[in-house]
């Protein structure tokens, strides 16, 4: 019997060893330094960070810090508990009032993680008389929930509207139908057509959710999302996003939307329902952060600012970049091993970033995705700049 134990564990590291030898093997990288624009690395280097969703520059500031403290010294550590049992306390209230305020919506309900938000939002609301139509190159999160409940599944071509009427139709024979896609997708920095994709909700009396964890904070004129980006604020039932990214940058996530759907999710949703409460620093925090983006588009405007120039130089210095308007700005490099090799010679530059190549993205596709950052400054740009020239020069790629 033992070695039935073995082959378990030999078979572990023979997949391991595949994941090595096929290229697919992610490392961690550690940094020894808080968060932010500048890092430092394990090995004592400094980089400029161009790979977090860091986008508006709050992970490592000290007033968002000391909001998480000064919430931790009035509310404790933690609730040891769910939120139904003894887990709610003042600030989570207050976090899910601001957020509903900020988004639009009429009620919010926290989780762990968007991961948990998208996990638990469709099995209590949906069920077999039921369509749930996602978008192809939906998170992994979505899928996950979609899976966990027992609604039809239709699939439509990532972003094509034509064929998301072919599937709105496929599914006329159901009772509800909802529309669910990512508000930005991460890879390439596509916003979602809302204004289209609402019309056509409107058209096949459906449902609209969107996930905006590339898009809560910064995206539209205010920030508060794809939504308002696409003059839909109102029209769209259920939105799920994260605290972990430009709301802060630490954890959590919340779904958003009307007092009927909230109250159903806090009675039926299995990761709330079965999962302890969001520590009272990250809630007392990202209320302190709501409070400030509400008050000021300031960081919003940089982050935008800092996009625009670093799209309009980079193409300058002669790389192609998918064209658009988000922070993400994946820049082509179509070879796998020459994004490999411009991802580790940027480093040795200084400059930090990811190279992403099939199966992560489709064949021939491969690139190096830069994401910006309000807290970047004019000079590191500039840096950054100078350093995709350097290392496009010696790899070839860059015209005399
Ligand atoms: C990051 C991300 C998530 C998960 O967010 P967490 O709060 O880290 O669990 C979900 N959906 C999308 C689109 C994301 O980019």
């Amino acid at each position: 019997m033992s070695n039935q134990k073995d082959t378990f564990y030999s078979g572990l590291q023979q997949n391991l060893d595949q994941l090595r030898e096929q290229g697919l093997y992610k490392p961690e990288r550690v940094l020894a330094s808080r968060q932010g624009s500048e890092v430092k690395s394990e090995d004592g280097r400094t980089l400029i960070n161009m790979c977090a969703n860091n986008y508006l520059g709050l992970s490592g500031q000290e007033w968002v810090a000391q909001a998480s403290i000064d919430a931790t010294e009035k509310y404790g550590y933690g609730l040891s508990s769910v939120r139904f049992i003894c887990g709610t306390q003042t600030v989570h209230k207050q976090l899910e009032q601001a957020i509903s305020k900020f988004l639009g919506t009429e009620d919010t309900i926290l989780y762990a993680a968007a991961f948990d938000a998208n996990g638990g939002v469709f099995e209590p609301l949906f069920d077999e008389n039921d369509a749930i139509i996602s978008d192809a190159l939906n998170h992994a999160s979505i899928i996950d929930g979609i899976r966990l409940c027992k609604a039809a599944r239709f699939r439509y071509a990532h972003n094509d509207m034509a064929d998301l009427e072919k599937q709105l139709q496929d599914a006329a024979g159901k009772r509800h139908k909802i529309i669910v896609t990512d508000g930005v997708f991460s890879m390439d920095g596509t916003i979602a057509q809302l204004d289209k994709i609402v019309e056509l909700a409107d058209k096949y009396s459906a449902l609209v959710m969107i996930d905006e964890c590339h898009a809560s904070g910064f995206m539209g004129k205010t920030g508060r999302g794809t939504h308002e980006h696409h003059h839909v604020i109102g029209k769209i039932d259920i939105i799920t996003g994260t605290l972990g990214k430009a709301l802060g940058g630490a954890m959590g996530g919340f779904t958003s939307g009307r007092k009927e759907v909230i109250e159903m999710l806090r009675q039926k949703s299995r990761p709330y329902l079965f999962s302890n409460t969001l520590a009272p620093s990250i809630a007392g925090a990202s209320l302190a952060v709501l409070e400030r983006l509400s008050a000021s588009t300031e960081l919003r405007d940089r982050l935008h600012e800092n996009t625009a120039y670093f799209r309009k130089e980079i193409e300058r210095i002669g790389f192609t970049i998918k064209p658009g308007t988000h922070p993400v700005v994946p820049v082509m490099l179509f070879d796998a091993p020459v994004a490999q090799k411009f991802a580790a010679r940027m480093y040795e530059l200084g400059v930090l970033l990811s190279g992403f190549f099939y199966p992560v993205v489709p064949m021939g596709q491969a690139r190096v995705r830069v994401q910006l950052s309000a807290a970047h400054t004019r000079e590191q740009l500039d840096t950054v700049l100078k350093a995709f020239e350097q290392a496009g020069h010696e790899l070839g790629l860059l015209k005399k």
